[in-house]
């Protein structure tokens, strides 16, 4: 049967340029995108490992309708080429791990801006549209957290809930580093919102809201640098697997919503395949009904990783530390991370579907299954002298 679009259109079949296909989010973008649909993706990425599954063998059923490019946006001429071949340009490339962006600030602030404007450019030069991923994080702070401690209005939505075409976006100073990601995100939305204002861009930004499950970031010491810090649920996956305690930066007081990656990726295969609803709009992708503190984060992943390794939890399963000691100079935070599913839920129809505990189950039984034996055989190995 024919598949249609919101409105009972047939979709046509289409060519689909992903910068940033070889990581978290792509990954499990292409795998939807070859097991549902007849697009073509033309996967750009410095890396494959994630989506080598998809690549080979050359028999697998959507061999020829998936290509692989290993580009580096920063210095590649061919990136014109492709997002001339392709009808969508979807950009997902970025330095996106908190513990970079007061660490390396330049990196973050050229990949995330500099790095992604001739992508906006080549779009609008040529009349092909883009998907551009931004962040929650531009929204920075809540107006909120401003507010006394014993304030009633915390308790009001109107002072935290986040929305696309309200929320003020509000960032900690300058000599706080942290925010080098956001605004660099944000100064890119605002050249995107401005070519389609004045160039007739056609463009969808999304906003994703702490996206989560398998294949996120790495394991320290095993498929990533041992010193290099993740994101939160690679790093407290990381303190199961090893039966260490899990940090709680802060005293892990921040609130976040989760969402399971494969909700998420329905969202975002609706905007590709509704062009007329998506475009011009800027959309939250979150769930928040998903709303946890980072200290009940660490309980909930302990409680679930001790049911599906069948290993009791450590009798003190935290510790606390301060955000210097983990992140270093320059940290800051994002308290608290609810969004407005108003417009969304609007234009496309979409709801997040799966709770929390569920997700992290679904996500802790992948991680066991993955990672528990290398760990094992890594820290059975003699250290050396
Ligand atoms: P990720 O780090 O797993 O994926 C990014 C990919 O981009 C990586 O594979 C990386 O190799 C590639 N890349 C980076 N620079 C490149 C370059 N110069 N040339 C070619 N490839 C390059 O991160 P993710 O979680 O999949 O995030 C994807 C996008 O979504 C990012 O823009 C990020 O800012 C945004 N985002 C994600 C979340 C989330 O919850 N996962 C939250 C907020 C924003
Ligand atoms: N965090 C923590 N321990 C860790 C890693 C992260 O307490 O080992 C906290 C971090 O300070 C932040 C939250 O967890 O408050 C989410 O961090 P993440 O890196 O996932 O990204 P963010 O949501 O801040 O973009």
């Amino acid at each position: 049967m024919a598949r249609v679009d919101l409105d009972g259109r047939a979709i046509a079949p289409m060519t689909i340029c992903m910068i940033g296909a070889g990581g978290f989010i792509g990954s499990h973008l292409c795998e939807k995108l070859m097991a549902e649909t007849p697009h073509k993706v033309l996967a750009l990425d410095v890396y494959n490992d994630k989506i080598r599954h998809l690549l080979e063998p050359e028999s697998l059923p959507w061999a020829g309708r998936i290509q692989f490019h290993r580009i580096n946006i920063k210095h590649d001429s061919r990136l014109e080429g492709l997002i001339k071949m392709a009808d969508l340009t979807i950009n997902l490339a970025a330095i996106c791990t908190p513990a970079d962006y007061n660490t390396r600030p330049l990196d973050t602030i050229y990949s995330n801006f500099i790095d992604a404007l001739p992508v906006v450019k080549y779009c609008s030069e040529n009349n092909k549209r883009l998907i551009h991923f931004s962040t929650c994080e531009v929204y920075g702070k809540t107006i909120g957290s401003f507010l006394p401690k014993d304030s009633p209005l915390r308790q009001d939505p109107a002072y935290f809930v986040l929305k696309e075409d309200a929320s003020p976006c509000i960032f900690g100073p300058i000599e706080k580093q942290r925010w080098s990601y956001a605004c660099a995100k944000q100064l890119i939305e605002r050249l995107i919102y401005a070519e389609g204002a004045e160039n007739a861009l056609e463009f969808t930004i999304v906003r994703p809201f702490n996206w989560i499950g398998p294949r996120m970031d790495f394991i320290p010491g095993i498929d990533g640098p041992s010193e290099g810090v993740p994101r939160v649920l690679a790093c407290f996956s990381n303190a199961l697997l090893r039966r260490e305690q899990l940090k709680l930066v802060d005293g892990g007081q921040s609130q976040r919503t989760f969402i399971y990656i494969k909700d998420a990726i329905e969202a975002v295969l609706l905007m590709i395949e509704n062009p007329e609803r998506a475009n011009g709009h800027i959309f939250n992708v979150g769930n928040p009904n998903n709303e946890v503190t980072v200290r009940q984060l660490a309980e909930m992943m302990t409680q679930i990783y001790s049911k599906v390794s069948g290993e009791a939890a450590l009798d003190v399963p935290t510790v606390d530390v301060s955000s210097k000691e983990f992140y270093g100079e320059g940290y800051d935070d994002s308290d608290k991370r609810i969004p407005d599913m108003t417009i969304i839920n609007r234009q496309l129809g979409w709801d997040p579907k799966t709770s929390l505990w569920d997700l992290l189950e679904a996500t802790l039984t992948y991680q066991h299954k993955t990672y528990a034996e290398a760990i094992k055989k890594a820290m059975s190995r003699p250290v050396a002298s």
